[in-house]
């Protein structure tokens, strides 16, 4: 096992890792840029070295950097968490370069699922069903065009590289298409580094259904079951569940066994999620899989006891899963809030400031995940995510009872949160009712 390992990101998922290096006895280090220097995770870590300026380009992106913090700390491993260089196939290289263990896939598997485009096109020839559109990149217009006839309109323009549900345009006509096509490489190319773009047929009102896999460096491979997590703003996920409340046990077992094939298609270790977007009919279509440790996955431990962080650690160990499928077993509900420094008043503009109170709802049944206690100070630089609250039910009514319960006794003051969009989606008679899809948000709570 690791002696040391350090946690190359910040906030709630920092505090996440080292709180399970420090259950398994492993020396745990922080980097921080220069707006983390009092943070949480700072905190918490046993050492801390700091890796430059806010900038997440400078600090929390800085390979050289955080390179340079391993080798003078001499940590086994480094855990990216999500976001930053989880997915960068790049970083993952570089430190097997330096002999340092990256806790996740290889950077090949990284490579192949994180440019969508070339997951879609390893999917088709591994029978693993994904949604109609170019089988890679969009090479000419004429192409697209033909595809998108073909297909039938409205279609999709998603940009190869893109994730946080950034880089996807929809048209709805061939002179919608071209103008698409060309802002969609434009976008990409700013956002991404890489203008690459493929086409897909855009799905009417589906739900966005994800599978939690583990391999293990043995060629085991599990799955742990599906989340839901089809309420979304902007393609953006706001509230997950698991499980859903769509899938019956036939649907699971089929849809767990494309998520396990996809895996295995490219010789997948660690934890990884396989997302699929799934129609009214029980049809399911891949989408895209995300080769690190997913910001929803607290949901998935409270049901099945599995601490995935803790087997991420262990499978980079080169030890083998914990558990056969077998044993894998799902007991009751849970639901996780993302809480977000925004203030949905305003078009969720991001909410910085200082937060003058951070009183959490507890009681039974409930887990906080947060990087954020009273005084600390929200910064403009990052992601706005500051906490999640999530909480297990013996069934679906009891998680949504209790969640709401929390959400009342919950006190963030000194910043806006999504708080009072939680509430309201948690008293939606079609939301209690599982009757939910991914433009539920926007067409439903968000207008009204
Ligand atoms: P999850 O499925 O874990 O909810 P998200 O899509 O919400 O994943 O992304 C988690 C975090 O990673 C967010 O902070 C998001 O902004 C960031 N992220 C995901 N993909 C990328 C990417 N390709 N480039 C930059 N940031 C990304
Ligand atoms: P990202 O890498 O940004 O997470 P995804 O491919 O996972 O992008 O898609 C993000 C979200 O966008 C999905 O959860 C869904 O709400 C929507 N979406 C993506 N593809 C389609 C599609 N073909 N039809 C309808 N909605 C889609
Ligand atoms: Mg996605």
């Amino acid at each position: 096992m690791f002696n040391k390992v350090l946690v190359a990101n910040r906030g709630e998922i920092a505090v996440r890792i080292i709180r399970a290096l420090k259950e398994l006895g492993i020396t745990s280090v922080a980097v921080f840029s220069e707006a983390d220097e009092d943070s949480l995770h700072v905190q918490l870590a046993d050492e801390a070295y700091y890796i430059g300026p806010a900038q997440a380009v400078k600090s929390y992106l800085n390979v050289p950097a955080i390179i340079e913090v391993a080798g003078k700390a001499g940590v086994d491993a480094i855990h990216p968490g999500y976001g930053f260089l989880s997915e960068n196939p790049h970083f993952a290289a570089v430190c097997e370069t330096w002999g340092i263990e990256f806790i996740g896939p290889n950077a090949s598997s990284i490579e192949r699922m994180g440019y969508k485009s070339m997951a879609r096109e390893i999917m088709i020839k591994n029978e693993v069903p994904v949604i109609p559109g170019t089988e890679g990149s969009i090479s000419n217009e004429e192409q697209a065009l033909g595809k998108a006839s073909e297909i039938g309109y409205p279609v999709l323009v998603k940009a190869a590289a893109g994730g946080g549900g950034r880089g996807i345009r929809i048209a709805n006509t061939p002179d919608e298409l071209k103008e698409a096509l060309a802002a969609a490489k434009r976008e990409a190319q700013s956002i991404f580094g890489n203008a690459e773009v493929y086409l897909e047929k855009f799905l009417e009102n589906p739900r966005h259904i994800e599978f939690q896999v583990l391999a293990d460096k043995q060629g085991n491979v599990i799955h742990l079951g599906e989340r839901e997590s089809s309420l979304q703003r902007r393609r953006q996920k706001i509230l997950e569940e698991a499980l859903s409340p769509a899938v019956s046990p036939e649907l699971r077992d089929k849809m767990s066994q494309a998520a396990i094939k996809a895996a295995k298609a490219v010789n997948y270790t660690n934890a990884g999620t396989v997302e699929f977007l799934v129609d009214k009919h029980g049809n399911f279509y891949f989408i895209e899989m995300n080769t690190r440790i997913q910001v929803e996955h607290p949901a998935t431990e409270m049901i099945t006891g599995v601490d995935i962080v803790k087997e991420q650690i262990r499978i980079a160990a080169g030890q083998p899963l914990s558990y056969k499928q077998e044993d894998i077993k799902f007991n009751g509900w849970a639901i996780e809030c993302r809480i977000n420094a925004e203030d949905p008043e305003k078009n969720f503009m991001p909410s910085p400031g200082t937060i003058t109170k951070c009183e959490f709802g507890l009681g039974s049944g409930v887990r906080v995940d947060s990087g954020i206690q009273t005084g600390s100070e929200i910064k403009p630089y990052y992601d706005s995510l500051v906490a999640k609250i999530v909480t297990w039910g013996k069934d679906r009514e009891e998680a949504i009872n209790r969640m709401q319960r929390v959400l009342s006794e919950t006190k963030i003051e000194g910043v806006q949160t999504t708080i009072p969009l939680h509430q309201k989606i948690l008293t939606n008679e079609s939301f209690q009712n599982g009757d939910i899809h991914t433009r539920f948000l926007e067409d439903n709570i968000l207008k009204s």
